[in-house]
């Protein structure tokens, strides 16, 4: 059981520097209540700061989940448990933001296509192929599963350019 009903609604998302972003995540595999439980509140806390994807370990859980809303009229979340990449293609920079990075923005280079697999909320399997912006997302998300994070391996610009917004999230950890 990863959360109760009790403490799913204390989860709240949790920003950099807080070490648990930089931990690999475990897989899950128990698909029970708790996992619905946990990701009905991820998607309260995504859609809070309007965000297009929310990985379990932004929450303070080191799992391997992340929720996708596509930003599209109409779109529902998606939830991936364990999910795995299977094939990547192409290559486009674009910029990307992060809930738990707020006020940073990074250009990164990303596959344009990408096969994916992983399990639904009662543990049966499923294969999708996202392109461009879903594929994106999906990588971003990936990269929290593994412990990466946005900061990591920035350009000299992006570096200048973010400086201040890590600094004071380095503060506001501190307390
Ligand atoms: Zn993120």
């Amino acid at each position: 059981m990863i959360v109760t009903p009790l403490n799913v609604k204390k989860l709240a998302i949790v920003h950099y520097p807080d070490p648990v972003l930089k931990r690999v995540a475990e897989p899950i595999d128990a698909f029970d209540e708790s996992l619905s439980a946990l990701v009905e509140r991820m998607t309260v806390l995504m859609d809070e700061d309007d965000g297009v994807g929310l990985a379990a370990p932004q929450v303070g859980l080191s799992r391997r989940l992340f929720i996708v809303r596509p930003p599209e009229d109409g779109a529902q979340v998606t939830a991936y448990v364990n999910p795995q990449f299977l094939e990547m293609e192409g290559a486009a920079d674009a910029v990307e933001g992060c809930l738990s990075l707020p006020g940073v923005n990074v250009t990164k280079r990303r596959a344009t296509k990408v096969v994916l697999e992983a399990q639904d909320l009662t543990g049966k399997t499923f294969r999708l192929e996202g392109k461009d912006l879903l594929a994106r997302i999906w990588q971003h998300e990936m990269d929290h599963l593994d412990g990466r994070l946005l900061l990591d391996n920035m350009s000299d610009s992006d570096q200048i350019a973010n400086r201040r917004a890590v600094k004071q999230m380095e503060e506001r950890y501190r307390g």
